[in-house]
């Protein structure tokens, strides 16, 4: 059986090394906010290329407390992609705001610069892009309509962890770009743990009061925080894994040349631009008879996902809230099929993954 993906096995490459994180952690004797937290803050700031970084205890709260911390006004529309995952969604409605859906592209999954215009609206403030599977959203004509409409702009990076557009790092095109390290995204913690990073360095200062229920200084309280802290042994797992994200990404960067290589031209495969530099955290191709692709590779062995079977405004959570017509979203939720590609992948698995993709063709 070829897994969508194992954990265990992606973190077996790096066992001995996580295993003496946690152990030194533990016999610290410290396990909330200290130097391992600022060790990681530190590291990842520097590898994104921000000024600051502010880790939290997930990528929804890194959200949430990002559009916080912008002090929009109450009840502000803020532009977001109508195909994202669900969390964009709810961290905007959770900040007090109104989300209001803008198509992506079927080519990439993204935000489409070109139907920005007409979910304007007198009450817009800002714009959260998604950088949906690991690619950058086109942020050079985003950041020049979010200038002209005097737009803020949050980045959800919890697929794109070192994607670059015109290298230039996803997470600094805006004013904050949120992450997640949930165990399966390209930096993955082993548990729930998320981050902040920005070059301003007031708002740096308000997440890390908020993060901590409005307090730095224990005791004095200056916002209406929450309890958000990024823990100790989680900053010292992914202090591990940081150390090899580039590694990592060249190793699913592989895997995705030979898809590009291997797979038939009447499969839909993600556009790529010489400017975009893709890190695959989900490998999303297109067919018609999606389901019945996914059933056939199931039948050979293959396991597959869907990211992702429901769309936003159709999900019952929703009734009320989002509204309207998204016949792009709906499209690449009934076609999107998502390929293995993961650390723990060979070279081999995925030629083989390839070879019954091959075969689905001849048999219909
Ligand atoms: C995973 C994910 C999140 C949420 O991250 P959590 O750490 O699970 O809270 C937000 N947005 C996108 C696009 C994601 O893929």
């Amino acid at each position: 059986m070829i897994e969508y993906e194992s954990l265990a096995r992606s973190n077996q490459v790096y066992m001995t090394e996580l295993e003496n994180a946690a152990t030194s952690v533990i016999r610290s004797g410290w396990y909330v906010l200290g130097q391992e937290v600022s060790h990681f803050e530190n590291e990842f700031a520097n590898y994104i290329g921000a000024k600051h970084c502010i880790g939290v205890a997930n990528g929804l709260d890194a959200l949430i407390l990002s559009i916080e911390a912008l002090d929009l006004p109450k009840g502000s529309d803020i532009l977001v992609a109508s195909n994202t995952y669900i969390a964009t969604i709810l961290a905007i409605l959770r900040a007090g705001h109104c989300p209001v859906l803008v198509e992506p592209e079927l080519e990439t999954f993204n935000m489409d610069p070109m139907h920005l215009a007409k979910s304007l609206t007198k009450k817009t403030r800002a714009i959260c892009v998604t950088h949906l599977f690991g690619k950058s959203c086109r942020m050079d004509a985003i950041g020049t309509f979010a200038k002209e409409h005097g737009l803020r702009i949050i980045e959800d990076c919890a697929q794109s962890h070192g994607a670059k557009l015109a290298n230039q790092m996803t997470g600094t095109f805006g004013d904050a770009g949120c992450f997640s390290f949930y165990p399966t995204k390209n930096l993955g913690a082993i548990g729930d743990a998320g981050a902040v990073v920005t070059n301003d360095d007031a708002l740096a200062d308000r997440l890390r009061h908020l993060r901590n229920y409005g307090s730095k200084q224990k005791y004095v309280n200056e916002y209406v925080g929450v309890n958000s802290r990024l823990d100790e042994m989680q900053a010292a797992l992914l202090r591990v894994k940081l150390r090899h994200l580039d590694e990592m990404t060249h190793h699913k960067r592989a895997l995705a040349e030979i898809y590009f290589t291997h797979l038939p031209d009447w499969l839909h495969l993600p556009r790529r631009r010489a400017d975009e530099y893709d890190v695959f955290h989900i490998f999303g191709v297109r067919h018609p008879e999606r389901d019945h692709l996914k059933a056939w590779l199931l039948s050979e062995n293959v396991k597959t996902e869907i990211h992702y079977p429901i769309p936003p405004y159709q999900q019952k959570a929703m009734q009320g809230i989002l509204s309207g017509s998204w016949p792009v979203a709906d499209e690449l939720h009934q076609t999107e099929l998502s390929l293995p590609i993961s650390v723990g992948h060979t070279r081999e698995d995925i030629l083989r993954v390839c070879d019954v993709i091959q075969q689905f063709q001849r048999a219909s």
